[in-house]
């Protein structure tokens, strides 16, 4: 399973693979894996 989050309403959820619609708000192209704290941290000290 992976960890998902809606970019346009931020629902997150998990799912075997990222869908192409959000299941919350509809909207397509939104979906990315879900992003902890630690994980911004990472990506702006890289
Ligand atoms: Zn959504």
């Amino acid at each position: 399973m992976v960890k998902l989050q809606c970019r346009k309403c931020n629902f997150q959820f998990d799912k075997p693979k990222i869908p192409r619609r959000c299941p919350y708000c509809g909207k397509s192209n939104t979906i990315l894996p879900y992003k902890t704290a630690q994980n911004y941290i990472d990506e702006v000290e890289t």
